[in-house]
């Protein structure tokens, strides 16, 4: 066979190329929603923008990581039917059945075959299935639990605003254990969920992945806007570029780094890494630097806490970030 025929006949085979494909995660029919209110489970403000990602809570000042989507069905009871679907081919990554964090019973599902090996997070769930286990291959479309509004405690959100909160994201570092545990103010806070704490996880805006039935991940990650950037210096490289070597630059090469700069979107992803060599003037003086920042997020910047209100200084959401992203490489 020729090598054109051949090829021609891979890319037959794998179907529309680099895509990964994508279901709804809950029972509503996709092709019957027409607008985001069709599906949005809006917070006790009753605003049904409240349900999307962003600083969308408590007049822009609070972030929402995911998209809140609201039952199709209630029993008698008033409790979701809905079950819960994973929105992509993966693995089980972690499953919390207690009623510990304000995520109530939870799964996380891992996608390592996706263009970018993101994770989907599923919460608040009524039940999970008692066979799921961390391992498990789940097809796209498997439904593994039932929509419910478990959180922290009993009454942290009523039947009546039951909701499956879906997320997607990357995750910032596999050392995050050792970030965890060297914070003074975690002292008697035992870290609950291992590397899939929420704080170890960076996610993006759901929505424009749901609504599609095939989407390529990592050219959605790398078209999100930058909205900072921050220069840092490294001896090893941190273990997210060997995770998402596709948010490198071109000719980028962890082995030969000295540093890195490291462009963010507003609400705190590193969504694309530049190696600088050991002769970079670009390296920052100390471990790291915020050096540069486009004005028109601005806004969400200071809201989100990536920078100070002045715009001069990194805030606390950034500190943190690139203080879990630097674990392991000094
Ligand atoms: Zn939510």
């Amino acid at each position: 066979m020729s090598r054109g025929l051949r090829t021609l006949l891979c890319l037959f085979l794998m179907g529309p190329l680099g895509a990964t494909e994508i279901v709804w995660p809950t029972s509503m029919d996709r092709t019957s929603l027409r607008s985001f209110e069709d599906y949005a489970q809006p917070t006790v403000s009753g605003k049904p923008e409240s349900a999307l990602f962003g600083m969308v809570r408590d007049d822009q000042q609070r972030f929402h990581e995911g998209v809140d989507i609201r039952p199709s069905a209630r029993g008698p009871n008033g409790e979701p039917l809905d079950r819960v679907f994973s929105a992509m081919k993966g693995t089980v990554a972690y499953i919390n059945q207690e009623l510990n964090g304000p995520y109530g019973k939870y799964v996380i599902l891992y996608h390592p075959e996706a263009e970018l090996p993101v994770y989907t997070l599923y919460a608040h769930l009524a039940s999970i299935e008692k066979t799921l286990k961390v391992g498990d291959k789940l097809p796209k479309g498997t439904a593994f639990a039932t929509m419910g509004h478990t959180s922290t405690s009993p009454n942290a959100i009523p039947k009546e605003r039951s909701h499956l909160h879906f997320e997607i994201g990357v995750m910032l570092s596999a050392n995050f254990g050792n970030w965890y545990n060297a914070q003074p103010d975690h002292r008697g806070t035992p870290n609950q969920h291992g590397i899939w704490n929420g704080q170890n996880l960076a996610g993006f805006d759901p929505v424009p992945v749901l609504a599609r039935s095939s989407v390529n991940l990592l050219d959605t990650v790398r078209q999100l806007p930058t909205a900072l950037a921050v220069t840092m210096r490294t001896k090893r490289p941190p273990d997210f570029v060997q995770r998402y070597p596709g948010l490198l630059a071109p000719g980028s090469d962890p082995a030969k780094a000295a540093g890195w700069y490291v462009e963010f979107t507003w609400h705190g992803l590193p969504k694309r890494w530049t190696a600088l060599p050991p002769e970079s003037k670009q390296l920052p003086k100390g471990v790291w630097s915020y050096v540069a920042l486009d004005h028109k997020f601005r806004p969400q910047l200071v809201q989100r806490k990536m920078i100070t209100a002045d715009a001069k200084m990194p805030s606390e959401t950034l500190i943190r970030n690139v203080d879990i992203l630097l674990t392991g490489t000094r």
